[in-house]
């Protein structure tokens, strides 16, 4: 997954983006960018690996002149965890420059980087995003709406996209609304980035979504805008919702930590667990859904597992052997709070269950009783094709398993998780308009041609 931030209209544009890229540091934590256009055209980029913190050093921004900035972090589902595919990606081509920071997974890419490669073209990436610098490129048009426009005919899948061609940022994001985007303003400039959370950050207030289909610019602080394609049915990313944004941000249109907490409070309802003494959250994702949960069920709730906030997201590891060992590094448990107690553990997902597995141990060998899980999205059953990393389908504790049976292989003395009925109606903008395809197996879009065995890809 990733994190896109894009800013017209001040001279601070480089620093405020840094500061919007922390915000976004949760969608992606191993490569961070930015890239200026200055007044003369001229254009300043820096890529690194790592976190926004190493990646970009405060000493890095002086050097990144203009008032103008895209910014993006990264979190690899396409293509290697290598600096060439960090982004924003650039190229200089005969209209300027042109630079593109993605969140989604385009699921056509491999058939138009194909026929591009056909007639000549190389790419110095493996990201499913270059296809779309190439076509920004080809284009024939000059206003910067209608080249993109021409960039994004026949793309498919799931694309919030901040771009600049030259001076003039653009923002566009895909029919179906499967990503976030919104528009912010601070004073005369405006910002385009994947949640609120990053308009926070720079005092910006919120002006609206960017809707799906639309392709909005901004150039000498005025915003044109053009609903470029028509608009599909919605297909927004319940996970989003689920475990993906920061509870802190709207996100289509909703309070991320009001959707976590109507999530547990129907996960209490569906899924009770009648006599059990506490419920705590596996922190930090599941805080709002395992509150929920206390207060549908009146159960008190604890914190029962402490989390080292200095290192990263244990998913966010590319081999698994770092996953496992991280787990340990990530969480510890209270001794006092789980000692002889029958306790509720609430998450807000199961993938491949190694989280889960290593932290059922860690709960039982601080005292705790017994231990009922309950989780507060559906099983996840198949791969994301559209930007959410999720491993392949042979990988997933419950694409070939039952509840009983996944239950068993965690260690835990029970599991529930929330249907996907529920799940769906207790979003808030729900039941419809959502994507489920991870849980239901009812993907929008045919699959991407170059999808190894259930592989997701894309950013
Ligand atoms: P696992 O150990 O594979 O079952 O991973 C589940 C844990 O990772 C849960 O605690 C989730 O909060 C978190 N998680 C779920 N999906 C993702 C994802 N796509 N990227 C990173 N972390 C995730």
């Amino acid at each position: 997954m990733c994190g896109v931030f894009g800013i017209f209209g001040t001279p601070d544009a480089a620093a405020l983006t840094h500061l919007g890229l922390y915000a976004l540091q949760h969608r992606g934590q191993e490569s961070a960018g930015i890239v200026t256009v200055d007044l003369n055209g001229a254009a300043h980029p820096i890529r690194a690996m790592g976190l926004v913190s190493e990646a970009i050093p405060a000493s890095a921004i002086a050097p990144l002149i203009g008032d103008v900035a895209i910014g993006h972090t990264r979190y690899s589902t396409a293509g290697s965890s290598t600096v060439e595919n960090a982004q924003p990606i650039m190229a200089r081509f005969k209209g300027g420059v042109i630079a593109l920071a993605h969140n989604g997974n385009l699921t056509n890419a491999s058939e138009i980087r194909a026929e591009l490669e056909e007639q000549g073209s190389i790419f110095t990436s493996t990201m499913d995003s270059e296809v779309l610098l190439h076509r920004l490129a080809r284009s024939n048009h000059e206003d910067p709406i209608q080249r993109l426009t021409d960039a994004l005919e026949g793309v498919e899948g799931a694309y919030s996209i901040v771009v600049l061609i030259n001076q003039t940022l653009l923002a566009a994001r895909d029919p179906r609304g499967w990503r976030p985007l919104v528009l912010g303003r601070l004073g005369e400039s405006i910002i385009a980035t994947s949640e609120t959370c990053a308009l926070d950050i720079v005092n910006a207030t919120l002006l609206r979504e960017v809707q799906p289909g639309e392709i909005v610019a901004i150039e000498a602080g005025e915003i044109r805008t053009v609903q470029a394609f028509e608009v599909q049915p919605l297909k927004k990313c319940v996970f989003e919702h689920v475990y993906f944004a920061r509870p802190d941000s709207q996100i289509f249109g909703h309070s991320v930590d009001r959707a976590r907490r109507a999530l547990g409070r129907q996960l209490a309802r569906e899924c009770p667990a009648p006599g059990s003494d506490l419920v705590f959250a596996v922190p930090d994702s599941s805080n709002a859904a395992a509150l929920g949960y206390a207060e549908e069920s009146g159960l008190p709730l604890e914190l029962a597992l402490i989390r080292n906030h200095y290192i990263g997201r244990t998913f966010i590891q590319p081999t698994q052997s770092g996953r496992i060992a991280k787990v340990k590094v990530k969480y510890n448990a209270v001794r006092e709070v789980l000692d002889g107690r029958s306790v509720v553990m609430i998450d807000d997902s199961i993938v491949r269950g190694t989280t889960t597995r290593g932290l059922v141990k860690m709960i039982r060998d601080a005292g705790a009783r017994e231990v009922h899980m309950r989780v507060s999205s559906a099983p996840v059953t198949g791969p994301c094709w559209y930007g959410i990393d999720t491993p392949r389908k042979e990988e997933l504790i419950a694409s070939a398993r039952n509840v009983t049976e996944i239950g068993d292989a965690l260690g835990v003395d029970s599991l529930g998780y929330l249907s996907i009925d529920g799940m769906l109606s207790s979003v808030p903008g729900g039941p419809t308009g959502f994507c489920d395809a991870c849980f239901s197996g009812n993907y929008p879009t045919e699959p991407p041609a170059d999808l190894v065995s259930g592989r997701a890809y894309g950013c």
